[in-house]
């Protein structure tokens, strides 16, 4: 009992200590403090042993007392109760926890495809990733989904070899893994210890020391330095060390002068060696690979050692929100319907900080709002504090507009002093290329003409992140229509949490339709409705969300001339579309150049333009076939006339009505979504699999061989893919599996187009 309390009471030191951190005031101080900090997410392939390692990494910081398991359903970071039942990872939430004088805030990114959604907007809060591999597996489907993406938001990454303990488990195929398919240059900086049969350790390269976990749950291990004695092993790890030595050396020149000034490779300071991995890491040269078992207790220590001396802290990174200098810039992350705290919204500090009651202001909706209570979430509870500093994770209560990706900064002041220092420090194309991030090019390269330097802090800036299209969509129905009011409710709620969530109204039937990412993802939003909100809806049956192109192009003139009420509306207007392969939301509509048409749109008034473009927007909504939303399709204005007096809505109508007639004559087609698809199955029963692929009118691009499996990627449309998983059970007896994520929007063939809009309209 008398032990029991005094753990209690070291814990709330712990936390204590841990506490003031959060809310530091001197300057000095506070710099040094953020210099501690490691803001970081762990990124991996499902199954791979992520929610393991956070749950052995809270344990050896002393956040929690006792290390639960996935297949006991008890980790603290599966908290959502569908979590536990699926053992998958799916609501990113963060945790902080000390490591030796340092402090790690760790964002549980969700490991399955169907939320990518929350992978990327954490990603976007991160300054450092661990991407797990399952040590016997090496690089796999979504390691490289999570690997592209988070070198589009440039965050430094180690490598954690996990599992190997497994007797498959093979660091060098591993490494190779990395180099082929990431194309990442790795440098391996441990080797496993094995002792008959089991694994007990590791090396370090760095150091030359061999690590071996001695207690039962690994809190305590030796080191010990190798020498001639051990023989082989000294061998194998002098010449591993000497190769770390070398790769680091032809990356780095700081290193290099030194082994230059020492003229041996052999006599360089640990200290050294780690820095130079150190800039190299951050400078994204090179991925230190560690290795470990997190399941056996094993390497998770020396991996926390490796984020701490390795990853940065947030002062050397994030230059971008150095233009709100002491202001606050935060950009929310999460936004969590808790029981207790009602709404609470996550949101990743740059600069200055948050207090409790404060106003805030939003620079996507243009809006002003008041934080409520400010927590900081420490494992398994929410602390309340007075405020946060920069560089660490805030998580605030009585948010109403800030969504899932929003910037917040302290006024509408702060926010255009920030937004017109950045525009200035735009107009050098060096300082352009040095904050570009490759998912801003891709916005930019969707904007119509050069952007101006204001246009370009903005895009910089993730005002208004891209949402991914949805792929699948289905009704949702209450129970009776006395319940209608609280499920909207419910679904606003779930939308701001999970922003690729689209809720919309079916004009006709008067249904709810949701909009999701997979099957997956639709389902949990049903599980939660029912659960946290205790309405017993269902789902109609799941559909494909196709999308409409044209074939040829239609041009159409229209007129109208008549009276409504006392004001005369008259619109003259002559509009054409063709399809555009890959057309930006911004670029659809064009003004015809020819002298003619110039001549007359030379007059166009700026208003009526917009209103024009919004129109054609409307139009764009629902394709001639289903309904469905268009894709590549250009619009180009030809003539223009409208009549004084004419109001807004007859001319967005107008423009409406001619698009249809237009999309009519040009005739349209369905495209489907098609993904791509990598099965891994026991080449015993990959015949099988291969037979049903081709049924399902998949598309293979390669087989490889990985130990028994058949690893086979292939391209299929998704409508052929509903239920695929258990399908996929039975045919391998529940030995193969696979990773789906979207590829493209494809056209139908004439019959699959039949077949297709026989399945949404019935006839
Ligand atoms: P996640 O999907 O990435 O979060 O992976 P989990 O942590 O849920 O782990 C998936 C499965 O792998 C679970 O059954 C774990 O017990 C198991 N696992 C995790 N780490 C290890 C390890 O180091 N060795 C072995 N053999 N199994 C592990
Ligand atoms: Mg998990």
């Amino acid at each position: 009992m008398k032990t029991f309390r005094f753990v209690k009471f070291y814990r709330k030191l712990v936390k204590h200590g841990q506490l003031r951190r959060y809310c530091n005031n001197a300057d000095a101080k506070s710099k040094t403090e953020i210099e501690k900090i490691r803001n970081i997410g762990i990124l991996a392939h499902i199954d791979a042993g992520k929610t393991t390692t956070t749950e052995r990494m809270l344990f050896y910081s002393g956040t929690i007392r006792s290390m639960g398991e996935v297949h006991h359903g008890n980790t603290v970071t599966d908290y959502m109760e569908q979590e536990r039942q699926r053992g998958i990872t799916i609501t990113s939430a963060a945790v902080s926890f000390p490591w030796h004088g340092s402090q790690i805030n760790l964002i549980d990114t969700p490991g399955h495809i169907d939320f990518t959604m929350e992978v990327e907007q954490s990603l976007a809060v991160l300054d450092g990733a661990v991407v797990v591999l399952d040590a016997s597996a090496g690089v796999e489907a979504q390691t490289l989904t999570v690997w592209r993406q988070a070198a589009g938001y440039r965050v430094p990454r180690l490598l954690y070899l996990n599992k190997m303990d497994r007797s498959d488990a093979d660091v060098q195929r591993c490494v190779r893994s990395v180099q082929d398919r990431l194309h990442a240059q790795p440098v391996l900086l441990h080797l496993p210890v094995v002792h008959e049969d089991r694994l007990i350790g590791l090396i370090d390269l760095v150091t030359r020391e061999e690590i071996i976990w001695t207690h039962g749950r690994g809190q305590s291990y030796t080191r010990r330095k190798l020498t001639e004695r051990d023989g082989k092993r000294f061998e194998e790890t002098l010449s591993n060390h000497r190769q770390l030595v070398d790769t680091l050396s032809s990356l780095d020149d700081t290193l290099a002068d030194t082994i230059i000034q020492q003229e041996s490779l052999d006599n360089l300071k640990s200290e050294e060696i780690d820095q130079a991995i150190r800039r190299c890491t951050i400078d994204m040269k090179a991925f230190p690979i560690l290795c470990g078992s997190s399941y056996k207790n094993i390497g998770v220590q020396t991996l926390m050692d490796a984020v701490v001396s390795y990853l940065p802290s947030p002062l050397e990174c994030n230059r971008l929100y150095k233009t709100f200098g002491s202001d606050l810039s935060a950009r929310a992350f999460k936004v969590q319907h808790d029981d207790q705290g009602g709404v609470l919204t996550f949101l990743r500090l740059y600069s200055g900080e948050l207090c409790k009651g404060q106003r805030i202001y939003n620079l996507a909706k243009e809006q002003s709002e008041q934080t409520g209570a400010v927590y900081v979430a420490l494992a398994d509870e929410y602390q309340p504090v007075e405020k946060v500093t920069a560089g660490n994770i805030a998580v605030v209560s009585a948010l109403k507009t800030t969504m899932t990706g929003d910037l917040v900064t302290s006024t509408q002041a702060a926010a255009s002093r920030a937004k017109t220092q950045l525009a200035t420090l735009l107009k050098d194309p060096q300082q352009v290329e040095q904050l570009m991030l490759p998912s801003a090019r891709l916005r930019l390269q969707n904007l119509e003409a050069e952007p101006t330097s204001e246009e370009l802090a903005s895009v910089l800036l993730g005002i208004g992140t891209t949402i991914p299209d949805p792929v699948f969509l289905c009704s949702i129905e209450p129970p009776s229509a006395a319940y209608q009011p609280a499920l909207e409710t419910a679904l606003a709620e779930l939308q701001r949490e999970d922003p690729s969530l689209r809720v919309s109204t079916d004009e006709e039937s008067g249904q709810i339709v949701l909009a999701g990412m997979g099957e997956l993802h639709l389902e949990i939003i049903k599980e939660r409705i029912i659960r946290e909100y205790k309405i017993e809806v269902e789902l109609g049956p799941l559909q494909i969300a196709y999308r409409e192109s044209l074939v040829g192009r239609g041009r159409h003139s229209m007129a109208v001339d008549r009276k409504i009420g006392s004001a005369r509306q008259m619109i003259k207007l002559t509009l054409s579309a063709l399809t555009e392969r890959g057309v930006a939301a911004h670029k659809v509509l064009k003004l015809d150049k020819s002298p003619e048409s110039a001549a007359n749109l030379a007059h166009l008034h700026p208003r009526c333009l917009a209103t024009i473009k919004q129109g054609v927007a409307t139009a764009l909504l629902h394709g001639p076939k289903l309904g469905c939303p268009m894709l590549d399709v250009q619009v180009t204005l030809h003539w223009f006339e409208v009549g004084r007096g004419t109001s807004d809505s007859v001319i967005a109508a107008t423009v409406v009505q001619c698009l249809r007639k237009v999309f009519e004559q040009a005739e349209s087609v369905l495209l489907e979504p098609v993904m791509s698809v990598q099965v891994v199955s026991p080449e015993s029963h990959s015949a099988r699999v291969l037979a049903d692929l081709g049924r399902r009118r998949a598309l293979v691009q390669h087989i490889t061989i990985r130990h028994h499996n058949k690893v086979i990627d292939c391209l299929a449309p998704l409508s052929e893919l509903l239920g695929y998983s258990s399908t996929l059970r039975s045919l391998s007896s529940g030995l193969a599996s696979f990773t789906m994520e979207f590829h493209s929007h494809q056209q139908m063939s004439p019959h699959d187009e039949e077949e297709a809009v026989r399945r949404v309209t019935g006839f």
